[in-house]
């Protein structure tokens, strides 16, 4: 009787690191998994393929001065990437002059980026990321332009221009 109670609970323990795992993949939230991008590098690799501007803002989320950028003024037709990986990012089609320095766009190319909440500057904001290697790009407002409403506020430093 009592060996058979062992065995119950070895067998619900078991079951239930089961559920606990098909929870965590569920859920898709874990720090393993946030970190689950497909492109990624040590930050030592990562420093030998940026430039310091670069490093500063996709790495360690850093912000460029305003009105720095010359993607801010770029009016040419073409494909915002990503300075980290290449990723295409943004279309000039939903570029606009936000008037604040920095390059802006009312929405982002169909998956390029991810958003999460931060709290760096004391309330929440929506930082936005790349989708593929989650370098950091910018922030999310919601005081944009139709159609979307939506206002990606971009470091210039983040991305690089490709005509079309
Ligand atoms: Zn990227």
């Amino acid at each position: 009787m009592s060996s058979n109670h062992a065995d119950r609970r070895s067998a619900l323990a078991w079951l239930g690191a089961g559920f606990g795992a098909t929870f965590l993949t569920a859920c898709g939230s874990s720090p393993a998994e946030a970190k689950g991008f497909k492109v990624t590098y040590s930050d030592a690799e990562w420093k030998k393929r940026l430039t310091p501007a670069q490093h500063y803002i996709l790495r360690e989320e850093g912000t460029e001065r305003p009105f720095t950028s010359p993607l801010d003024k770029e009016k040419r037709k073409g494909t915002f990437l990503c300075a980290g990986c290449g990723n295409a990012l943004y279309s000039s089609e939903t570029k606009f002059d936000s008037k604040t320095g920095w390059p802006s766009f009312y929405a982002p190319l169909r998956g390029a980026v991810g958003t999460s909440t931060d709290f760096k500057l004391g309330y929440p904001r929506t930082e936005v990321h790349c989708a593929d290697c989650g370098g950091h790009l910018g922030h999310v407002f919601k005081d944009g332009p139709k159609p979307t409403g939506l206002r990606y506020c971009m470091n210039g430093d983040a991305m690089k221009f490709r005509p079309a």
